[in-house]
């Protein structure tokens, strides 16, 4: 799939941007804070309704207006598609596919897809499991509307359970909605588990190769799937997982009252990474650290690939900068096909890419 335009209005320091991209590669140069980093975001936010780098959505609107938008033209699935979203201070989000309102963020899923790559990134292996979930449900979402509608169900009832964890004591008829809860907090969570299970199994069959490759040959990545204890076996259907996720949440009843907090569920899950068999997370070193890393978010990328049929865009923010030459030479001979937009501050660090357009951005202007 290619974004062959983007517009934005009022989208972080762009008043007004319009901008038509090449189908390979796309370098985007300028300096420190002229908006570089924003505008991959702008094409990630319309790839899933939501900023890798923003909790809230007004974050993304100009400061001291009221309204942003974006669009983009692009092609996928064989036809055109043009995304927009409308951004308002104080308001739901509003989403449209080919002028057509979206009900949900679900409905974006597999219209674009990307694949986005910064440096925080680097750090995925070391960073806590909700780093890791994160990254899992970002792909996860892009590929399956169940899942990103289970997803978001799921936030909204952990946020409100909690809230009854916590204030319970104060307001003790609070208990009386705690059951409930919990019965449709495991009815989003057996669908969590299951795809996230499906997601590592194909996570476990791509990602080790291209560790091993870009680690010359010497070391062995594995990959595995920690969920709620009482799930015998998270690939099993979501009926099947349900009963399950039941039986935990029941014999932690108490202990969520007494300790005030949410304490059984997938929000809890872990990818757990092992190198040589050691957990990578307390072992590894900065260099297997960042292989590892690296060799998530392109097997990320194959998966959607597989999956869809179509490469997702691949945004690289900075990433370069960060990699040594050998890493970096690995990142760009993978891209031999599917768009790219990557982020820089001087563009001879790319002299490698003989193909594509360079944009220079000052302001939040094109110059
Ligand atoms: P770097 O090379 O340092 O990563 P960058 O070009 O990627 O820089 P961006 O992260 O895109 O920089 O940010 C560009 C500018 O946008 C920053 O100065 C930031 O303060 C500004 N900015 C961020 N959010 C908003 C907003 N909501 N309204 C206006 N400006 C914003
Ligand atoms: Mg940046």
């Amino acid at each position: 799939m290619t974004v062959n335009g983007l517009t934005l209005d009022f989208f972080r320091n762009y008043t007004h941007l319009e901008v038509s991209f090449d189908p390979g590669v796309n370098v985007i140069v300028g300096e420190n804070a002229q908006g570089k980093t924003n505008l991959v975001e702008a094409v990630a936010y319309l790839s899933s309704a939501s900023s890798h780098r923003a909790r809230y959505d007004r974050e993304l609107i100009q400061f001291g207006i009221d309204r942003a938008f974006l669009k983009a033209e692009l092609f996928s699935r064989k036809r055109d598609y043009i995304l927009e979203a409308q951004l308002t201070r104080g308001m739901r989000r509003q989403l449209w596919s080919n002028g057509v309102r979206l009900k949900s963020a679900g409905e974006l899923a597999g219209i674009l897809t990307t694949v986005l790559f910064c440096p925080e990134d680097l750090y995925l292996i070391r960073a806590g499991a909700g780093d890791r979930r994160r990254f899992l449900d970002s792909c996860i979402c892009q590929l399956r509307p169940r899942y990103a509608a289970a997803l978001a169900e799921y936030h909204r009832l952990h946020e409100q359970k909690g809230r009854i964890l916590r204030d319970w004591e104060e307001k003790p008829s609070l208990l009386g909605a705690l059951d409930d809860y919990s019965l449709r907090m495991a009815q989003c969570g057996a669908i969590l588990i299951h795809y996230r299970a499906h997601f590592i199994k194909k996570l476990n069959q791509a990602a080790p190769a291209i560790h091993t490759d870009c680690s010359g040959g010497r070391e062995q990545l594995e990959l595995s799937y920690d969920t709620v204890s009482t799930v015998l076996d998270p690939l099993a259907s979501p009926k099947q997982i349900l009963g399950q996720l039941l039986d935990h949440q029941e014999r932690h009843r108490q202990a969520e009252i007494d300790s005030h907090s949410c304490l059984t569920g997938p929000h809890r899950d872990e990818l757990a990474i092992q190198i040589d068999g050691n957990l990578a997370k307390t072992f590894a070193s900065q260099g297997q650290v960042r292989t590892a890393a690296l060799a998530l978010k392109l097997a990320a990328r194959d998966i959607l690939y597989q999956d869809t049929g179509e490469w997702p865009v691949l945004l690289l923010d900075d990433v370069l900068s960060e990699l040594d030459h050998r890493r970096q030479e690995f990142v760009l001979n993978r891209i031999t096909s599917g768009q790219v937009l990557i982020t820089c501050c001087e563009d001879e660090k790319l002299a490698q890419l003989k193909t594509g357009r360079a944009f220079h951005i000052h302001a939040g202007k094109l110059v």
